[in-house]
């Protein structure tokens, strides 16, 4: 029956349920056998792709048009009408498979996540996350819409974010109280949706019967392998180890500034100007100089990862470039019936930008090394657990960045390399402590439901968790933008959660580098064989194939901290 579904995943764009559903019927009353198990999963993962793919592809139209009003309807009517009834048939499906008895070969790691699935789906859930998608669309064109008048320019979010790298204070300083400015008028409405987006998860957790929604969203996220209370020793790792860490760094910036105190606009969350006032790199102009050094780069890294980027490349699934009516930031996105991947960002030209590119096109490579099993939940990214997904494209910042200077074909000098490295590692050393901003504020606000609807109190948290995991900031004359920003941390209000795995990444990426440092054609095996396990593979065993232990104690930040305290020490003697 589902031979006949179509071939080409654009013309099935133009299918509504109802010509869906005799297929997923179909699918959900055949018979299973030992022999007949391998076919159906074959077709079920034939059917969820060309439905996953589908959903995705008019997402990515809503943030690379935000102004295709008619794009944006489209999908609003499928996350309406496709895809709760989809999802109602892939739980249907689920059940089929947990309960036929059969384990087909390399199912095991899948069938735990689908219990876990199982036990925490209720029906009566699909409208809620129907609703909080429509919320989510609404703040992605929210955010989207903020724009910004500059010496008579109109410049969007992410161009002005990219001046809190610019050499001149004053400009950091402007910029950071225009975002601060846009936020605050911004605020009634975005904390109108907040609210409303927390009352829906609390009712979701309740519906599944959970105390609260941190216990539902730990079983959605299929975190099996650590507990809430060990991202608590993880962040008191980063409050001993990282921030006095971070805080040498902050001596060594004020020094090589020359000031005093340091502003926010002085060292960002995850753009600072050069702590020698040197001027911000700017390695490309445009985004067909980014895709051509990528290439460059990837080329001399491995040769079948630079075959995939050209396939990226070729067939139009780069949008890379600055432009009016893109939502702001970054990602990649699987076609799974395509066995393709997307990459979305708004590239202003910065060194970051270099590093956000490296980092999708690790995902990117990802979802092209699983695409060889026949199940869907053994091959797509969207069941690999993030904490090794993240690990996928982190490590590529590290294994590419190596091949960005001139004489190995990318865009630096000798001099401007080592100012790049520098940025890189800085950025790796402060990021621990923001995320553990980031991830301790949302476990207070899951704590603490009914207190966190009122934002004042959010506010109150967010400044005084900021003063304890970035203590080299000085707020004095602008707490009020202090309070407010967490606001710009979209993770925060519509992937809850979702963070604490880039702080757990970034130490296993650290490992892939510390290896290819030592044998860099072994790693690059490791890391590509890693990733070809798809979703066939634990957690601690993605991360062993890949050469590194999943553990994220005082002990590996330390020894992560000292690979990039020693890699800065480094690069001071050059320049
Ligand atoms: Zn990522």
């Amino acid at each position: 029956m589902t031979s006949s579904l179509p071939a080409d995943p654009i013309e099935f764009l133009k299918w509504d349920w109802s010509r869906m559903a005799p297929h997923a019927k179909g699918l959900l009353r055949r018979r299973l056998t030992p022999s007949s198990i391998d076919g159906w999963l074959a077709d079920w993962s034939e059917l969820a792709g060309l439905i996953a793919e589908s959903f995705n592809r008019l997402y990515i139209r809503t943030t690379t048009h935000t102004n295709d009003k008619a794009g944006q309807a489209r999908f609003r009517k499928y996350s309406e009408e496709v895809m709760p009834k989809a999802r109602a048939f892939e739980q249907g499906m689920k059940k089929r498979l947990l309960e036929c008895g059969l384990r087909p070969k390399g199912m095991a790691v899948p069938l735990r996540r689908m219990r876990s699935d199982s036990a925490i789906y209720r029906p009566e859930n699909l409208p809620l996350r129907t609703k909080s998608e429509a919320l989510e669309t609404k703040l992605n064109a929210l955010t989207g819409s903020r724009t910004f008048d500059w010496d008579g320019e109109t410049l969007n979010q992410a161009q002005v974010l990219a001046k809190l790298a610019h050499a001149n204070r004053k400009t950091r300083e402007r910029a950071w109280m225009a975002l601060s400015g846009c936020l605050e008028s911004q605020k009634p409405e975005l904390d109108r949706l907040w609210v409303q987006l927390l009352d829906l998860r609390g009712q979701m957790a309740r519906n599944a019967g959970l105390r609260n929604y941190r216990s539902y969203r730990w079983r959605e996220l299929a975190r099996f392998h650590y507990t809430p209370q060990d991202c608590r020793i993880f962040h008191d790792a980063i409050a001993r180890v990282v921030v006095p860490a971070v805080q040498r760094l902050a001596e060594r910036r004020k020094r090589g500034l020359g000031l005093d105190r340091l502003r926010v606009w002085d060292d960002f969350w995850h753009l600072r100007p050069d702590p020698l006032g040197r001027a911000a790199l700017q390695p490309f102009e445009t985004a067909a100089e980014l895709t051509a050094t990528a290439e460059r780069v990837f080329t001399r890294l491995d040769p079948d990862l630079a075959s995939y980027y050209r396939i990226l490349r070729d067939e139009g699934l780069l949008d890379l470039e600055a432009r009016a009516h893109k939502a702001p930031g970054g990602y990649e996105m699987e076609l799974p019936a395509s066995k393709r991947a997307f990459i979305f960002t708004v590239a202003v030209g910065t060194h970051l930008d270099v590093l956000t590119h490296l980092h999708e096109s690790g995902h990117a490579f990802h979802v092209f090394e699983s695409t060889h099993w026949p199940c869907h939940y053994q091959a797509m990214l969207d069941y690999v657990p993030v904490e090794f997904v993240e690990l996928g494209s982190m490590a590529m910042e590290l294994l590419g960045s190596p091949f960005l200077t001139r004489d190995r074909g990318g865009f630096y000098t000798e001099l401007q390399y080592a100012q790049a490295q520098l940025e890189q590692m800085e950025s790796i050393l402060t990021f621990w402590p923001y995320m553990a901003v980031v991830d301790a504020f949302q476990h207070w606000v899951y704590e603490n439901l009914e207190a966190a609807r009122d934002t004042r109190q959010c506010d109150e948290v967010w400044a005084s968790l900021v003063r304890v995991f970035m203590p080299h900031l000085d707020w004095t004359g602008i707490e009020d933008t202090l309070r407010m920003c967490w606001r710009l941390q979209g993770h925060i209000i519509t992937s809850p959660f979702y963070y604490v795995e880039y702080g757990m990444a970034q130490l296993g990426a650290i490992g892939v580098w510390a290896n290819a440092r030592k044998d860099p054609q072994g790693a690059v095996k490791a890391y590509r064989r890693a990733l070809s396990l798809g979703n066939t593979a634990s957690l601690p065993d993605l991360y062993k194939a890949a050469g590194v232990r999943f553990a994220f104690g005082e002990k590996e930040v330390a020894q992560a901290v000292g690979l990039v305290e020693g890699a800065i020490n480094e690069l001071d003697s050059i320049h």
